[in-house]
């Protein structure tokens, strides 16, 4: 079974994802943390933003893992744990703009695809292409929005949480950028798949729309044999 989560920045793609393949006994996939971790990798050898043919040349010789369950998740660039690094400002802003690159794009949707596709029971990606790009024919398509002070907000409570140096006006300039970027590039722009179920999570707390996907999910699988190992009671 396969399940993809898609929307902007802060609309809670991650904390559901994380919810929903811990519940139905299915892989975890972070796509974002792919990017992150190319975006890294280009600052880290000094690569200048605009130097798309350099970057892309960096993205094809990185090793880059995801191993772990629930909240040990992590990510490996090389063998490295780049989990927390990968967090900051400077790498989403440079995920942001390797995620323009086609060639990186075709590589990491390459690997994704093997993941998912190798998972025992199945899996939960979330990302901005997956139910239009990386699984077309994914069983559940879900497109999380939410208004962008909302995401904003959200987002910068979290960093906060974690003890990252961040303002809210920061943090929505940022998101604004980003959502901007997503949008607008002309590989694999964010789009809602039509066939995608869309959740405005504005008004929602996780644990409302946790059990709205949930029973969508439980819902459709009455009774079919792929779910019944891994089905909520
Ligand atoms: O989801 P997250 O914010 O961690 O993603 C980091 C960046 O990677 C985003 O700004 C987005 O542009 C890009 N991304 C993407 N396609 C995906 C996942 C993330 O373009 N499937």
């Amino acid at each position: 079974m396969i399940i993809a989560i898609d929307g902007p920045s802060g609309a809670g793609k991650s904390t559901l994802g994380k919810r929903l393949a811990a519940t139905f006994e299915l892989t975890y996939l972070d796509t974002g943390a792919m990017y992150r971790a190319v975006g890294l990798a280009a600052l880290r050898v000094g690569l200048d933003e605009n130097d798309r043919d350099a970057i892309e040349t960096v993205s094809e010789g990185l090793r880059i893992e995801l191993p772990g369950t629930g909240a040990d998740l992590r990510v490996l660039l090389n063998g490295e744990d780049v989990t927390e690094r990968i967090r900051s400002k400077d790498v989403s802003h440079m995920a942001s703009v390797v995620s323009t690159i086609p060639g990186v794009r075709t590589l990491l949707v390459k690997r994704q695809r093997q993941i998912g596709r190798s998972a025992g029971n199945g899996a939960v990606l979330d990302g901005r292409d997956i139910g239009s790009v990386v699984f077309p024919d994914a069983d559940y398509k879900f497109y999380l929005t939410a208004g962008t002070e909302n995401r904003a907000r959200r987002r910068y409570l979290e960093d906060k949480d974690r003890g990252r140096d961040t303002s809210y006006e920061q943090t929505l300039n940022e998101i604004i950028e980003r959502d901007e970027r997503d949008a607008t590039r002309e590989f694999s722009p964010l789009v809602k798949a039509e066939d995608a179920i869309e959740i405005d999570t504005s008004d929602l707390n996780v644990d409302e729309v946790f059990e709205k996907m949930a029973r969508i999910i439980r819902d459709s699988a009455k009774g079919s044999a792929g779910l019944e190992n891994n089905a909520v009671k």
